[in-house]
């Protein structure tokens, strides 16, 4: 069922049209003005918004320019209603991107004829649009459409210091199920291949199919570790499933090479991630195949003897440096690398400082949106460096925002403010930044 917009300072107008639209059968969403119509499109599914051309406050060109500015609405058609005498407005209008006008009064049949148009357009232009970004035969994310995905995905968790991982996936001997059974049958295995793909990566995971029988996987938040887990499993599931060739039952497997963007070597950058997932995919196929292989581990078991020089040192950073983040625990984040760590710690400094103040002002203006984006990031980001018992502060704020326990807020903040304070001095000293 498609859902129509109508937006309207008139009443009688705007009950009108729900009535005709929903003898049609549309859902209808009404608003009275165009800050009310661009709410709704914001929450509500859009698929098509008629437009009257004068209201008071936001006028329907404004409007309509607001809407085909921003980039996720600028495809929702847009048909303006207007009096019979405005030619020049309509002409604008169209100009601005509007679809279609219909003049008031209206007659139903006209204006149904004109949504039909429009939506039947619309479905062209997504099929198209879709065509363009799906590769045919598995119905993945093709080559293109994988790459600006990533691209996004990688720029988003960079600006956040969270982890992200790129896995790089290719059939083994799959030259042999085409030698050995067709073509077609090749085809089945790899339509096959995807499912398993898609359905045991999480749909935040970008997958895509790169290469005749080569698979790409970008997991944004999530570290070698876990990684490495995932793939596992996906390859251990590969291995079991039967591939069902018309009577015949076939077996394939699969080797993996992993990389992750806080490896040194690696960062947030498509093109290296790739390479470096790649690189370790040829040394799976070297080795054995039917492998999982990634960074070769550089920071080894802690021993008893490292925990014990490492204490007295803890203990010093307590009074005049660190203080509240379990170095360790950061440093392996980073797979041990220091430099880059104190770097995390520095970027963490800038983004973080001023975490107090702003969570304290979006309570005060009961900005439910804003605490949770706020404590959300702050939760992950004090996760990743180590701040142990600042996440865990934040994590109870963060469940308390999520469940809209208002009235705990202030108490539970309190905590996280406190602990906020030592932690960002803490760095404040040993980073020595003014
Ligand atoms: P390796 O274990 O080293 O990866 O061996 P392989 O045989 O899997 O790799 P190779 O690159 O030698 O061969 C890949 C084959 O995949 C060759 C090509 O014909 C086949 N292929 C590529 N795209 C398609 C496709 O869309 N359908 C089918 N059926 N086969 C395809
Ligand atoms: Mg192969
Ligand atoms: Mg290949």
């Amino acid at each position: 069922m498609y859902t129509v917009l109508a937006a309207d300072d008139a009443k009688d107008t705007l009950m009108l049209l729900e009535f005709d639209l929903q003898a049609e059968g549309y859902q209808v969403v009404k608003a009275l003005d165009g800050e009310s119509a661009l709410t709704a499109i914001q929450n509500d599914n859009i698929d098509i918004l008629l437009l009257d051309l004068y209201m008071p406050g936001m006028s329907g060109i404004e409007t309509l320019k607001k809407i085909k500015e921003n980039p996720e609405w600028v495809n929702i058609p847009v048909i303006m209603l207007s009096a019979s005498d405005d030619e020049d407005q309509i002409v604008q209008a169209l100009e601005l991107g509007a679809h279609d006008y219909v003049t008031k009064p209206y007659i139903a049949k006209v204006l149904l004829a004109r949504i039909r148009n429009a939506l039947r357009l619309r479905e062209k232009t997504l099929t198209l649009e879709n065509l363009a970004k799906t590769d045919f035969l598995t119905n993945l994310n093709n080559k293109g459409q994988f790459e600006k995905l990533s691209l996004k995905a990688i720029n988003q968790t960079s600006r956040s210091i969270q982890n992200l991982s790129m896995a790089m996936i290719d059939i083994d001997h799959f030259k042999s199920v085409n030698d050995n059974y067709g073509h077609e049958a090749g085809d089945i295995v790899l339509k096959q291949f995807a499912g398993l793909l898609a359905s045991t990566f999480r749909d935040y995971d970008i997958t895509g199919r790169v290469g005749g029988e080569e698979f790409a996987v970008c997991m944004p938040n999530v570290g070698l570790p876990d990684a490495l887990s995932v793939c596992e499993r996906f390859r251990k599931a590969l291995e079991q499933m039967p591939m069902e060739l018309g009577t015949e039952q076939i077996f394939v497997t699969a080797s993996i090479g992993i990389a992750c963007a806080q490896h040194p070597n690696v960062g947030y950058d498509f093109n290296q991630l790739m390479q470096n997932a790649d690189k370790f995919l040829y040394q799976a196929k070297q080795q054995s195949r039917n492998i999982t292989l990634s960074h070769p581990s550089e920071t080894a078991q802690p021993t008893q003897a490292v925990v014990v020089e490492t204490e007295p040192m803890a203990a010093e950073n307590q009074e005049d440096g660190l203080v509240g983040i379990d170095y360790q625990v950061g440093l392996d984040n980073v797979l041990g690398d220091d430099s880059l760590f104190r770097e995390i710690l520095h970027m963490f400094y800038d983004d973080h400082h001023e975490d107090g103040l702003r969570i304290q002002q979006a309570i005060d203006n009961d900005d439910q949106g804003r605490i949770k984006h706020l404590v959300h990031t702050l939760k992950g980001v004090a996760c990743s460096v180590g701040a142990l018992q600042l996440f865990e502060r934040a994590k109870l704020l963060d469940v308390a925002a999520n469940d809209g326990d208002k009235e705990s807020y202030q108490g539970l903040f309190d905590n996280v403010s406190f602990e906020l304070a030592r932690v960002i001095n803490g760095i404040k000293v040993e980073l020595k930044i003014e």
